[in-house]
């Protein structure tokens, strides 16, 4: 019987395929005294030889993919055979008769405490993270559990799991992932957003669907709708079939608007800009005909690598995008580290509310030899193209002086070194943080232009967590309340004579477009997808009727519902 799972549609597109399960196995287990050591320990050779030949076929895979990287698991397989490590682990079987899970256990648990000890060594600190990895692949052979393993996927799957973090989702391999769906995350969670960018349809926040797929079922999932279908009927194949070629032939339409410049009805340029993570999204971003780069989020530089970014792999990075743009504007955000992107590497501490904590600018003014670093960078990769630099998660004028100044020394440095740098660089901040939005006015006398960061500036506006699917009915962009903040921004910048953009994912929102048209909003950035679709919308709106739209939207509406019945009312009318 064919079972339907709604969730949040994150990400667009009809996909179907079995179901993939990345979900962390149980690999619990008794500690027991044995009595046959010699078969304890030949249990425990024999896990260790297959876990030897899993990694030495993974490796094998991942040699073709991912180059270099794929030295980890020879790390993997030198741990396996290390006759220190073995030994120990033989010996507390053979003398202490301890079960082979046990022995295992305890004797992983002395090599890592040993290595992790040794804090100021990053070399000893990996060691012990291969330990942790190794253990769990011996450990699920001696209890015969299967470990997910997305590196050896080798046909079209579904992944279904109960969170991804932006780190799983950017080793998704396009070529067999086909969606994916989660249990937990809002639409603006990093994955669904890197989901967007990848062009895999996905729906998280489904509370259950862990609970309701077994590896290997087939699932239909609708991306646009938010439904999961889970054993479908051959009849709900054709019908999605047929939903795809329509989503498909859509797509190639809007195709058409790819060289043209994005005007509305009435001739008024508006900028469409895409938001990217890593120089890899151009490609996406100029193949769905971005003007510009509003957003980019240069954290993934951070995290894509074990350790900090040197001053030259930053430069490198963001000359590429520079020069990829060719001539076109690139907002690069400076580091927005925590929330729900962490970095193993600098240990930032536990936190109750990762959120409302030591993030994004907060770590940049406090780290400021990290910050600094990012600048050096920026400032040298200017002379390749329009760059514009902003800074995230600011709450006070303090802390855009204070950004500001670092930005000015290091750039003076940087000159009195006789190092060539752009003197038009525009300085601006995000908006995501009320206290921001509501002192807009007097930040627009310092700061070069403003970002509308949403996904932020709603959750903290609303009180709702942006990853917690139980209050994602308060993620509500049209309310009356976000929308007075958001105008009153756009406002404020222009009575200073500075710009107002927006790279929250409310840019890209086809209801709430014609809004922000209206408050006059003059740069929209996005995920690289939305944008054909917003250049077709926007050609279809004039700037007056959207002008009267907002006014009355921010003025007579009580309640999100009745803004959207405004826009419905109105878009119909017009189109
Ligand atoms: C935002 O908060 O709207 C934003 C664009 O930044 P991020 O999603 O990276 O927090
Ligand atoms: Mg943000």
């Amino acid at each position: 019987m064919t079972e339907r799972v709604s969730g949040i549609a994150a990400s667009d597109g009809i996909a179907v395929a079995k179901a993939y399960l990345l979900i962390e196995p149980d690999l619990s287990f008794k500690k027991e005294t044995i009595s046959d050591t010699n078969a304890e320990k030949e249990r425990f050779t024999t896990a260790i030889e297959k876990a030897i030949g899993e990694l030495q076929a993974i490796r094998a895979k991942a040699a073709e993919s991912l180059g270099e990287e794929a030295q980890v698991f020879d790390a993997h397989i030198m741990v396996l055979s290390d006759p220190e490590m073995i030994g120990t682990i033989e010996n507390a079987i053979e003398n202490d008769k301890k079960n082979a899970e046990t022995a295992l256990q305890e004797a992983t648990d002395m090599f890592i405490g040993m290595f992790e000890s040794m804090e100021d060594n990053p070399y000893m600190q990996e060691r012990a993270a291969d330990i942790r990895d190794v253990r769990k692949r011996v450990l699920s052979h001696l209890l015969g559990v299967k470990l997910p393993d997305p590196a050896s996927i080798d046909e079209e799957v579904i992944i279904v799991a109960k969170d991804l973090t932006p780190s799983d989702t950017a080793q998704l391999n396009k070529q067999y992932v086909k969606a994916f769906v989660t249990d937990i995350g809002g639409r603006t969670s990093h994955s669904a957003i890197m989901a967007r960018s990848l062009e895999i349809p996905a729906i998280v926040g489904t509370n259950s669907i862990t609970e309701k797929v077994a590896e290997g079922d087939l699932l239909i999932v609708d991306g646009m709708e938010g439904t999961v279908l889970i054993h479908p009927e051959e009849t709900d194949i054709s019908a999605y079939e047929k939903k795809a070629q329509a989503f498909a032939s859509q797509k190639e339409e809007w195709q058409r608007l790819i060289n043209e410049k994005t005007v509305t009805k009435d001739g008024v340029h508006v900028e469409l800009a895409a938001n990217i993570g890593t120089p890899k999204d151009l490609e996406g971003a100029l193949g769905n005909g971005a003007e510009a780069i509003g957003l980019y989020r240069t954290e993934f530089l951070y995290m894509d690598s074990a350790e900090l970014p040197t001053e030259e792999e930053q430069y490198n990075a963001y000359k590429e995008v520079l020069e990829g743009m060719e001539g076109k504007p690139v907002v690069v955000r400076t580091m927005d580290i925590g929330g729900d992107k962490e970095l193993p590497y600098l240990e930032l501490p536990e936190e109750m509310n990762p959120f409302l904590g030591y993030r994004a600018i907060r770590v940049s003014l406090d780290k400021d030899e990290i910050f600094r670093t990012q600048l050096r960078a920026l400032l040298r990769a200017s002379v390749h193209g329009p760059l514009r630099i902003m800074f995230p998660m600011i709450a006070t004028l303090q802390e855009f002086r204070e950004a500001k100044a670092v930005f000015e020394e290091e750039k003076e440095k940087l000159t009195g070194e006789g190092v060539k740098v752009a003197d038009d660089i525009q300085v601006g901040i995000m908006i995501e943080i009320p206290a921001a939005a509501v002192l807009a006015d007097q930040f627009a006398k310092e700061v070069d232009f403003f970002s509308i960061g949403t996904n932020d500036l709603i959750q903290y506006t609303m009180a709702a967590d942006r990853m917690n699917e139980r209050v994602s009915y308060l993620y509500q962009p049209y309310n009356p309340s976000i929308l007075r903040l958001i105008k009153f921004v756009i406002d404020s910048a222009h009575k200073e004579g500075k710009w107002a953009g927006m790279c929250g994912e409310m840019a890209g929102d086809q209801t709430a477009v014609p809004i922000l048209l209206g408050m006059g909003l003059d740069e929209f950035s996005m995920s690289a997808t939305s944008i054909l679709k917003t250049r077709s919308l926007l050609s279809e709106l004039t700037t007056d009727d959207m002008k009267e739209l907002a006014e009355k939207a921010v003025t007579e509406c009580q309640t999100a519902e009745e803004v959207v019945g405004l826009v419905e009312r109105s878009l119909n009318k017009t189109t």
